[in-house]
């Protein structure tokens, strides 16, 4: 295995952009002994002013309800576009409107270049076939949006009004106004809340086996989770591990039946009910679950190499509740390719996409919303049609 254990991960991406971890392995063309490219995700960055500023130099997030004066990207001036959200949904969608000279204004999120910040080797995203650290990756797509004057502030949007146009959404007492949106805000993974799963995320705990299931060839690992999403997930390590455990904390499964017969047919899962994980145990890298029996409550240490979340994800939609139609599981519904029921307020990425969930294809729906953006505003003369890029 390549160990995944190499992670950076910060226990939580709070620190965004932040080197990785001195033993994230050098990329070319990068630092050596770490991750050190200069990207400054600490705070708002105008046109360029990310690229080459060295962590720790970057101006710093202006205050909660700090000046309108252009330091927080909001000069009082109508922006074409406002993007939210800066995981590769958002930030493709940036580098594809910038190019289209929309000027797009990226509201980051307070935990800018979302999931994959808290992930070690992507091996599955082309263009790298060596891989590359999520975090790193994502240090690229920034970069490249700000190389065509892309204006980043890293807030969360709070509220917005998609009453009329301008929109106006609202972030850190700030007002920010725009002709269009991109809601790129993606989903959260859930996770179990333990300490020792936080310290090992990366290093044998992972919520996505279709990312990171590659590195468990020939190991033992185990899937917690009672629905669907985790079934389907044992199911598919068994193409890597050697025996796969899948836990669930009760004797009864949300998951259809068809998937649960199929997970008791493959003779390399073994299904334990009843199961609690109270503590992932490793050092550098997983090595052991503590179990507890929910009802007996009697403890047991089960050797275990990797730990699949799959409790499940929580989109990212707060912020728009109720402007915007949600499906049964809270993910956004779009309309068409890449619109929402509001006219002029699109949609990318895994905020609707609960079937895909890849970086590739949220990177491929901001592209698409960009791109239905720029012709949704020539259409109303706001975008000259002499911008429209040539992609
Ligand atoms: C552990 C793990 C490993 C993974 N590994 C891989 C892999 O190897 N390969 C792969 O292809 N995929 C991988 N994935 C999946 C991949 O990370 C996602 O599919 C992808 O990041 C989705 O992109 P997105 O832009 O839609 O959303 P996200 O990446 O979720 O980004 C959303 C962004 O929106 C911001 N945001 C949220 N709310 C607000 C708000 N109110 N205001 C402003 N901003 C907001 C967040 O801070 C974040 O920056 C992995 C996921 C996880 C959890």
């Amino acid at each position: 295995m390549t160990d995944k254990p190499t992670t950076s991960t910060p226990s939580s991406p709070a620190a965004p952009g932040a080197p990785a971890t001195p033993e994230a392995p050098a990329a070319p063309g990068f630092g050596s002994g770490g991750f050190s490219f200069a990207i400054d995700f600490s705070g708002d960055a105008g046109a360029g002013a990310g690229a080459g500023v060295a962590l720790g130099q970057a101006a710093p997030i202006s205050a909660p309800g700090g000046p309108s004066d252009g330091a927080d990207g909001h000069d009082g001036s109508v922006s074409k576009v406002v993007i939210v959200g800066s995981g590769p949904a958002g930030l493709t969608a940036a580098i594809y409107a910038a190019r289209a000279n929309l000027e797009p204004l990226v509201l980051a999120g307070v935990e800018p270049g979302g999931q994959l910040m808290i992930t070690s080797e992507v091996e599955n995203f082309p263009g790298f076939p060596d891989g590359i650290q999520g975090p790193e990756l994502m240090a690229r797509f920034r970069a490249q949006a700000e190389r065509f004057g892309t204006r980043i502030v890293d807030v969360d949007v709070e509220r917005v009004d998609f009453s009329e146009r301008p929109f106006r959404l609202w972030a850190r007492g700030v007002e920010y106004r725009a002709e269009s949106v991109i809601i790129a805000t993606g989903a959260s993974a859930m996770w179990l809340g333990l300490e020792s799963e936080t310290r090992l995320r990366g290093r044998g705990v992972s919520a996505c086996a279709t990312c990171d299931g590659f590195f468990f060839r020939d190991r033992e690992v185990a899937v917690v989770g009672g629905g669907d999403t985790a079934l389907e997930e044992a199911n598919f390590l068994t193409r890597f591990a050697s025996k796969v455990h899948l836990l669930h904390r009760r004797d009864t499964f949300r998951a259809s039946k068809i998937m649960l017969d199929r997970a008791s047919a493959n003779e390399k899962i073994q299904i334990h009910t009843n199961v609690a994980v109270e503590e992932v145990l490793g050092g550098a890298k997983v090595e052991a679950l503590r179990l507890r029996d929910t009802i007996t409550n009697d403890e047991r240490v089960l050797p275990m190499e990797g730990l699949f979340v799959a409790i499940g994800h929580r989109p990212n939609t707060a912020a728009f509740a109720g402007w915007l139609a949600v499906d049964d599981k809270g993910y956004l519904v779009v309309e068409g390719h890449t619109g929402s029921q509001i006219d002029g307020v699109f949609i990318a990425g895994d905020v609707h996409d609960h079937h895909y969930r890849q970086a590739v294809t949220a990177a491929a729906d901001g592209c698409k919303a960009a791109i239905d953006v720029e012709h949704w505003l020539e259409a109303r003369g706001i975008a000259r049609a002499s911008t429209v890029t040539a992609w």
